[in-house]
């Protein structure tokens, strides 16, 4: 049919497509404009942002009802928008937890999206599926979870696998009236939150103390479970450390599997950041329990060089993860193909889900597993570089000494300055490292005291970015003093 259909422009097409030298055009607009970043990224700032109030006349707007050609558009993104924000792959970029994604992992989201995968069940995607069903194996048995019963499913990122996690620990304990979770003063807010939404109320929040390298105190655990108990409340799990983000620590996870398994708790463990520090011989060792957990939330976004979003919940038996989510309504009644094919929106809160596990699988199909073990070797390599570099140092101080990627310090003149005062000059050093665009970094706080904090997991990193970053702080310190 020519020309007469209405909203149709006349060339068969609907109004919303493009023929396919547009699209190709667009394609390469994009990608050559991706890939210059990525050439430029060492000498672009780490961090640009801009206020509210600068943002707002550019970029506020009705939606316009008549469109404008692609390349403008993608222009206008280009200049306008993607640049304000932290440049999370930088090689400087050493705040919060860095992510620098291999391209073959960009290429996998293009693909998945290109291919429009839904990757909700088996009917949906048999291959996408089957493929998702192959990455989490490679998962499982780097944390050592039995192949019988071991299993899970990519997630948006750590919260949303620390919140299935939580779902299925208080399936699994009998969904109590009065149930009690256990962290550490470590923990990562996600599970907080994670608690809140599966009906832990703020009293049912057990905060445990830590030790001198900021481990989950085990005896205060046991202690606060038994008055618990006695209280009549129910402890549904305990959340472990696998690599707080604030310091790297991972808590002792043998004796807490002790614990676990004598109250019969679930153990589940937050490696969101530091779980595939597992790949390399100083993480594994580090990690060393995480297979007698009941699950770990992991981020492929973080430590496995992956684009956002990728995270992962592991269950060491899957059954209890799909007993919690599993429900069959009649307008899904198709989809089941045969007991042995896993619909993967039977294991957690997503139905429509994108297709996470080929990047995974085509940037370790590309560079290879030995590849990616170097790489996550080095970040904590160079954090250990770094920790000698600040002890050598006449005005720097470790604060934590460097736990997998993290090392916390502060600038320290040695000049008897208080607290407060050293808290301050701290502030202005961070502040003047983060203007300086060379370097990104973020701040926290360390049993009260002001800390700075360096992570260093990016792959493109070498000694010369750490080190350059460094002596900034302690050049800026100086000048701040
Ligand atoms: C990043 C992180 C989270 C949250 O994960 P998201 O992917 O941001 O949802 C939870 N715990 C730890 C330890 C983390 O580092």
């Amino acid at each position: 049919m020519e020309g007469g259909e209405p909203g149709r422009p006349g060339d068969g097409r609907s109004e919303l497509e493009m023929s396919p030298d547009e699209m190709l055009a667009m394609a390469r607009q994009v990608s050559e404009i991706v890939v210059k970043r990525l050439e430029d990224l060492d000498g672009q700032p780490a961090w640009r942002g801009g206020s509210r109030a600068e943002l707002e006349p550019i970029l506020r707007e009705s939606a316009p009802e008549n469109g404008s050609r692609a390349d403008m558009v993608v222009e206008r993104a280009v200049r306008e928008v993607l640049p304000l924000a932290g440049r999370v792959d930088h090689p400087r970029f050493f705040a919060f937890v860095p992510s620098s994604p291999t391209w073959p992992g960009v290429m996998a989201d293009y693909l998945c999206a290109g291919f429009n995968i839904f990757q909700g069940t088996w009917l949906g995607a048999g291959g996408p599926s089957q493929l998702e069903l192959v990455v989490t194996d490679w998962f499982r048995e780097w944390i050592g979870y039995p192949a019988e019963t071991g299993g899970g499913l990519f997630t948006s990122g750590g919260s949303a696998a620390s919140l299935d996690a939580l779902v299925a620990a208080r399936e699994a304990a009998g969904a109590p009236a009065r149930p009690t979770v256990y962290l550490s003063d470590q923990a990562h807010t996600a599970l907080v939150r994670a608690a809140r939404i599966v009906g832990v109320p703020a009293d049912g929040i057990r905060v445990i103390g830590t030790d001198d390298r900021f481990r989950m105190d085990a005896g205060e655990l046991v202690r606060t479970i038994a008055a618990d108990r006695a209280a009549g409340h129910t402890p549904v799990a305990i959340c472990a450390n696998g690599g707080a983000t604030n310091t790297g620590a991972v808590d002792p996870l043998r004796e807490l599997a002790d614990v676990a398994d004598s109250e019969s708790v679930w153990l589940h463990v937050d490696a969101a950041y530091g779980g595939f520090a597992m790949l390399s011989d100083k993480g594994a060792e580090a990690l060393d329990g995480l297979e007698r957990s009941d699950s770990v939330a992991l981020d492929a976004h973080k430590w496995l060089f992956q684009p956002f979003e990728a995270g992962c919940l592991m269950v060491r038996d899957i059954r209890r993860l799909e007993a919690a989510f599993s429900v069959r309504p009649e307008y899904l009644q198709d989809t089941e193909l045969g007991m042995e094919h896993v619909n993967f929106a039977d294991r957690g809160l997503q139905l429509t889900r994108s297709f996470r596990a080929l990047k995974v699988w085509m940037s370790i199909q590309t560079f290879g597993l030995a590849a990616f073990r170097r790489a996550v070797a080095r970040g904590i390599d160079l954090a250990e570089q770094a920790g000698r570099y600040i002890e050598a140092s006449p005005v720097l101080e470790v604060l934590s000494p460097p736990t997998l990627s993290i090392v916390c310090f502060r600038f320290q003149p040695g000049d008897g300055r208080d607290a407060a005062a050293l808290e301050e000059l701290n502030d202005r050093v961070q502040a003047a490292v983060i203007a300086s665009g060379r370097a990104m970094m973020s701040s926290t706080r360390l049993r009260g005291s002001y800390a700075l904090r360096l992570c260093i997991m990016n792959h493109h990193t070498t000694w010369s970015d750490v080190e350059e970053t460094l002596a900034l702080i302690e050049r800026v310190g100086r000048e701040k003093m």
